[in-house]
């Protein structure tokens, strides 16, 4: 695949005559650099057609197929161009062998996998034309992410603190000489200013979470659930629910105790919050021989099917009415996504809207109880 062009390295003196097993040291001592960058590069002759490519190049076009196209075939390579007509890279080759000159653009893939790709193409020789792509796809999404995340940050934020502004203005317009309007009022505002501490602390608490910064000892979790449930007791006698809990034996993990604790009151406060006055929250637990699972069952609200997919998501709210009401924050849940998935486990939900939710989490078992 590799052409003359490759034959000796920049600066380095030119043989007389290579023999034909130099060639091939040295042409194997290029494509190994080319292989070893996550840039795909090619390099086409002014018609499109690909002479090198690096294995970025061919992973990149690998995916780009459409799935009724071409199938790959030994000179997949030669028509990798080919697929990539519609997305603006043949008009921009088009444009250097015109003009001989440099071009860089942005473009879009309009295959079944749509992406982004930053593309420059540099003139080489009259016939040889070097191509670099960069996806940026990923990165895309992940400033979308971000975005996102500052906005509902925002929108969090500015909701409280303008009900707190507007009944500060209305106390101070004269609501302050009425003392049942004043006692309302404030009370609003220490609900809200709690609503903001919350949210601080849930931000912090996930960035945290997000740093994977786990300071790993054993721990055993039945212990952590007792702990929390008996934390959360007197909320569930306030709201009539009765919390059963089925762990008896210890269940070791290699987990940070203070990151279990704060999964199971994320788990067993919304278990509570999001269930009707007489109802149940029970915890079990399930071995395997490498893994505990924990879950936390309630006989509440239940989510609609839709939103199960988006229910980890930061910010999401099945239910926005229900969730402000009991001062959540919409974080809890990817909090504990988070922290299961940063101690190597991971969670699931299963529910059925009006009847209940089954809320579950995974982690390794520590060594010392799996035996190993
Ligand atoms: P929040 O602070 O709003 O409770 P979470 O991230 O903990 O935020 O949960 C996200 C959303 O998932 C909630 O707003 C609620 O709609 C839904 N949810 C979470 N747990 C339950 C549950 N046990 N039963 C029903 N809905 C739940």
């Amino acid at each position: 695949m590799l052409r003359p062009f490759f034959a000796h390295g920049p600066g380095e003196p030119k043989k007389q005559s290579p023999d034909r097993h130099d060639l091939l040291v040295e042409a194997n001592r290029w494509q190994t650099l080319l292989d070893s960058t996550d840039q795909a590069i090619l390099v086409s002759d002014s018609q499109g057609t690909v002479k090198i490519a690096n294995e970025a190049a061919e992973q990149l076009f690998g995916e780009l197929q459409p799935s009724a196209g071409l199938a790959k075939s030994d000179n997949t390579i030669t028509t990798l161009l080919s697929f990539t007509v519609s997305s603006g890279l043949d008009s921009m080759l088009r444009q250097s062998v015109a003009s001989h000159e440099t071009i860089d653009s942005e473009i879009s893939t309009l295959h079944h996998i749509p992406r982004s790709l930053q593309v420059r193409i540099v003139p080489v020789s009259d016939d040889e034309f070097l191509i670099l792509l960069h996806d940026l796809t990923e990165l895309k999404r992940l400033e979308r992410v971000r975005q996102d995340f500052v906005a509902n940050v925002s929108h969090e934020l500015r909701t409280p603190l303008t009900s707190v502004r507007a009944m500060a203005e209305t106390l101070l317009d004269g609501a302050l000489e009425d003392r049942a309007v004043s006692s309302r009022f404030l009370e609003t505002i220490i609900r809200e200013a709690d609503r903001l501490v919350r949210l601080s602390s849930d931000l912090l608490e996930l960035s945290r979470a997000e740093a994977c910064d786990v300071r790993h000892t054993v721990v055993d979790l039945t212990v952590v659930i007792h702990d929390v449930a008996q934390r959360l007791s007197d909320k569930a006698q306030q709201n009539l629910i009765t919390i059963s809990n089925k762990l008896t034996r210890p269940l070791y993990v290699l987990a940070d105790y203070d990151d279990l604790a704060q999964v199971a009151i994320n788990l067993l406060d919304n278990a509570i919050s999001y269930t009707p006055h007489n109802g149940q929250v029970s915890v079990h637990a399930q071995e395997s021989s490498t893994s505990v699972t924990v879950s936390v069952e309630d006989t509440g609200i239940g989510i609609a099917a839709h939103d199960i997919p988006r229910i980890f998501e930061r910010f999401y709210r099945a239910d926005k009415a229900r969730s402000r009401a009991s001062g959540g924050t919409g974080l809890g849940l990817s909090i504990v996504k988070h922290i299961v998935e940063s101690h190597g486990g991971h969670v699931s939900v299963t529910s059925e809207y009006n009847k209940g939710s089954v809320f579950k989490f995974t982690l390794p078992k520590s060594p010392l109880q799996a035996g190993l």
